[in-house]
């Protein structure tokens, strides 16, 4: 049985990977940061087979002892502050989490080794927010990064190192740089969730008003349960290399809401939706939109679930989850 260590277990991209990796029979842990930390329950209760394991982007001694522990085959390193608002408010810590975090990792890597003295091969979540302020599009491998938050700035950094240590070190390490992929399981920080659980609990009649910011922002949104194929994929190659991963369509947000409060019958919506500043950003990245031929090509990956599935598909579960809290019936 081989076996995958998986950073960031408690998120949306750390569950799907893991059920991946099970129903491929491996055995799955999942780093767990904190004392109490309130996502534990969650992960227990949904992926029981995976097996937690404390330790923490921030303490290198924390990542040794892991790795001493589970002897992996496979890390999968999707641990972040992964929201690009809060990079802004807490770019420290995002550095040193989404950036620094990358690199302590790859060291207990190179200073623990891997199982049974096989190598291990490392998967670094890397993002479309590299590419910021978009120097061509779409948006290849090799097209140079311009992040525009402490975010986009901290991958930027976790992808380099990642390179850096394949080349200086020969490990097999990938970096996938991932667009936008979203499902029911995304937070509801996240544009997309906020939008699908409002227009549930509005269609529900539970709420009245859709706060949102800037809606003209356009980004190559995919399934979540897609992508993490892809990170998979990547690391049963014979070498190991970077790959965009992106279903290369873009919408706005605009086409996001729209998509959503029309899947529940309500097409005049504009009288639902507020604009608050809030919600605005200091700068915002252009237009992001992937090209996937290297993965399609090299891999054989290719996105099974479209835009208007996966509004749906997310709507859809808010509208049951929101009925069930309300205790109302759904037909
Ligand atoms: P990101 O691409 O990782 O920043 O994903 P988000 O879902 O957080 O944001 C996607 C886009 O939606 C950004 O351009 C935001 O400026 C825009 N947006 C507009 N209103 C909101 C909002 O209320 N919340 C969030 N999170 N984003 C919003």
């Amino acid at each position: 049985m081989r076996r995958a260590l998986i950073t960031g277990i408690t998120g949306q991209d750390g569950r799907y990977l893991a059920e991946l990796l099970h129903s491929k029979n491996y055995e799955v842990f999942g780093l767990i940061k904190g004392q109490n930390n309130p996502r534990i329950e969650l992960v227990q209760a949904e992926l029981p087979f995976v097996e937690l394991v404390s330790g923490d982007l921030q303490d290198l001694s924390s990542l040794v002892a892991a790795l001493e522990q589970v002897q992996p085959d496979e890390v999968y390193n999707l641990g972040a502050i992964s929201f690009v608002a809060l990079s802004f408010k807490q770019a420290e810590l995002t550095a040193n989490v989404t950036g620094l975090g990358v690199l302590r990792l790859l060291e207990a890597i190179r200073m623990v080794g891997g199982s049974s003295g096989n190598p291990v091969r490392f998967y670094q979540a890397s993002s479309s927010e590299m590419f910021g302020k978009v120097r061509e599009s779409p948006q290849i491998e090799s097209t140079a990064f311009y992040p525009r938050s402490p975010y986009g700035c901290a991958k930027v950094f976790g992808h380099d190192i990642t390179v850096n240590y394949r080349d200086s070190y020969g490990l097999f390490a990938c970096s996938g740089i991932l667009f936008n992929h979203e499902s029911p399981r995304r937070g509801i920080e996240f544009v997309t969730r906020k939008v699908t659980n409002a227009v549930a609990r509005i269609k529900l009649g539970l709420q009245e008003t859709l706060v949102l910011g800037d809606l003209e922002p356009r980004r190559d949104w995919g399934f979540a349960g897609d992508y993490v194929h892809a990170m998979w994929m990547m690391l049963q190659q014979d070498r190991p290399a970077d790959y965009v991963v992106a279903t290369g369509r873009t919408h706005s947000v605009r086409d996001f809401v729209d998509a959503a409060f029309r899947h529940v019958g309500l097409d005049d919506w504009e009288r639902y939706l507020k604009q608050d500043a809030r919600f605005f950003r200091p700068s915002e990245v252009d237009l992001l939109v992937g090209d996937a031929t290297k993965a399609r090509t090299e891999l054989g990956w290719k996105p099974e679930v479209d835009f208007e599935s996966l509004v749906a598909m997310m709507v859809d579960h808010d509208l049951k989850l929101e009925a069930r809290k309300a205790g109302i019936r759904q037909p």
